[in-house]
């Protein structure tokens, strides 16, 4: 597995008027520094090409935050070839096709780095009960114990539509029922994904698991082994192991996949310091925080991809650093938590990426928005009280989704910038709308002044999978179709199991 740090940050002082006359007088410049760059791209690229994306300001997110005003990208197979000003590109390439962008930024897809695919059609039905015990335990498990092979399915089709009319071109699933399911939608629709299987092999404090979603310890290395197998063939979706949760695994299961991690040379999506319940678990059964006991057993390491990772103290963040694990921060849900350590993690250089956590968070899969409640969160946790301004700013943040996603996936030499040799996972975003007049700045558009619904067109792989807000490999009228039908029978299934683990 490869993958690559990035820390790269805005200055606080950025100058639209600045800006303005530096992309006037250079076309192409980068930021804080303004460094003028004629072309980002090799002097001969090849001149048959499969797609030009033309006249879009580009905000590539490279190590320079270079932006071009008026650019263009070219697309051969499923890499870029060439970036710079769509003047210069005019006479040098012949497309197969070309999407015109005038009025459009162009930026790399967005990561969503912790998404729960069966948790999809609890978007708007979520019980706000006050239950005793983990959320998760007796409203979420209940609910994917419900769901058959075509639920979830279902789900993916809608869950991964929904992130690629957001710009997110990539999501890396929590571990859920019926992974193969969630593969074949994630190759259907088009985005890049690495799906896993819900992985219990405890029941656990809080009342015994549903049947469906416990496993024997052999039996969950078998199962998780062999989704990996079948997916390794796909360039686009392939599967990781997972690990629920430290309330419901063994340490057996936890060390054994581990090594199966490094055997198949893949890595592990886990829950860690979600809840203070689990901090109080490996304190009583340990006398460990969380990642410290990780680290205890040997399973912390650049293999361990960690959600939420809400309740840490700086030396739990040491630890995180120290041994290269990743994770996601997912700004809907853990604020309800406490003050998340973000900005440390980015000093110490851990791999950070933004997630939704799914639907069940707060119904949107939105990056864009994940990112503004990222920024307010940080702000609130290290700027507030000091009278200082915010320590990471909106396109600090926005970086990190596409940036911090794509490290945090093993994916930082592949995408999360729009470079020459990196996959050609693009997003077209609208910038003049009513809520966005005026916009100057791309980068700052983007990262202020952008929410889902502004994306127009999306590229994965080089391939267009939506064109101005239509779709072109899902067939979204009878998707929604077959989900109607289908939704007051799967809605009776959860009430059904709810009340098993009521009390
Ligand atoms: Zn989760």
């Amino acid at each position: 597995m490869s993958e690559m740090k990035d820390v790269g940050g805005f200055s606080q002082g950025f100058s639209r008027r600045s800006f303005l006359k530096a992309g006037a007088a250079a076309g192409a410049v980068t930021t804080p520094a303004f460094a003028a760059v004629e072309v980002l791209a090799p002097a001969a690229p090849p001149r048959d090409i499969d797609l030009l994306i033309a006249g879009c300001d580009v905000v590539t997110f490279d190590d320079k935050n270079t932006v071009i005003m008026d650019g263009a990208i070219a697309v051969k197979g499923n890499a870029i070839v060439w970036i710079g000003k769509a003047s210069d590109a005019a006479g040098m390439f012949s497309a197969k096709e070309t999407l015109k962008a005038s009025g459009q930024i162009a930026m790399p897809g967005m990561t969503d780095t912790h998404y729960h695919t069966a948790q999809q059609f609890l978007r708007g039905v979520h019980r706000t009960t006050h239950r005793k015990g983990p959320s998760w335990k007796k409203i979420l498990i209940p609910f994917e114990s419900g769901l058959d092979e075509h639920d979830v399915y279902n789900s993916g089709m809608v869950g991964y539509t929904s992130m690629i009319s957001a710009g997110t071109t990539c999501f890396l699933e929590a571990g859920g029922p019926h992974p193969d399911q969630m593969g074949k939608a994630a190759d259907e629709v088009g985005i890049r994904g690495r799906i896993s299987l819900n992985t219990c092999d405890l029941d656990g404090d809080g009342g015994p698991l549903p049947k469906s979603h416990i496993m024997t310890t052999s039996q969950a290395l078998k199962e998780n082994e062999a989704l990996v197998k079948r997916w390794q063939g796909n360039s686009r979706v392939k599967a990781w192991l997972s690990l629920r949760q430290i309330l419901v695994n063994t340490e057996e299961l936890r060390i054994s996949m581990s090594k199966l991690a490094e055997e198949l040379d893949t890595a592990i999506h886990t829950h860690l310091s979600e809840g203070t319940y689990e901090v109080d678990y490996t304190m009583e059964n340990y006398n460990m925080r969380p990642p410290e006991y990780f680290e205890s057993i040997g399973i912390f390491n650049k293999r361990m991809h960690c959600a939420h990772s809400i309740f840490l103290t700086l030396d739990d963040v040491d630890c995180y650093a120290k041994h290269d694990a990743s994770v996601a921060h997912c700004a809907f849900g853990n604020y309800n938590g406490g003050p998340q350590r973000m900005l440390d993690m980015v000093r110490a250089k851990i791999r950070v990426g933004l997630g939704t956590d799914g639907p069940n968070s707060r119904g949107s899969l939105d990056l864009f928005q994940v990112s503004h409640y990222a920024v307010l969160g940080q702000q609130i946790g290290y700027g507030t009280a000091w009278h200082a301004p915010a320590q990471l700013t909106y396109s600090d943040m926005l970086r990190h989704a596409c940036r911090g996603g794509a490290n945090a996936a093993h994916l930082g030499d592949k995408t999360g910038s729009l470079e020459v040799g990196k996959l050609a996972d693009v997003v077209l975003v609208g910038h003049d709308d009513y809520d966005q007049f005026t916009s100057m700045d791309p980068t700052l558009t983007l990262a202020q002044n952008c929410v889902g619904h502004h994306v127009r067109s999306t590229i994965v792989d080089g391939k267009v999978v939506m064109k101005e807000r239509e779709f072109l490999t899902v067939d979204i009228e009878k998707m929604r179709a077959d989900v109607k039908q289908r939704y007051p029978r799967m809605i009776d299934r959860y009430e059904k199991a709810i009340l098993l683990t009521s009390g």
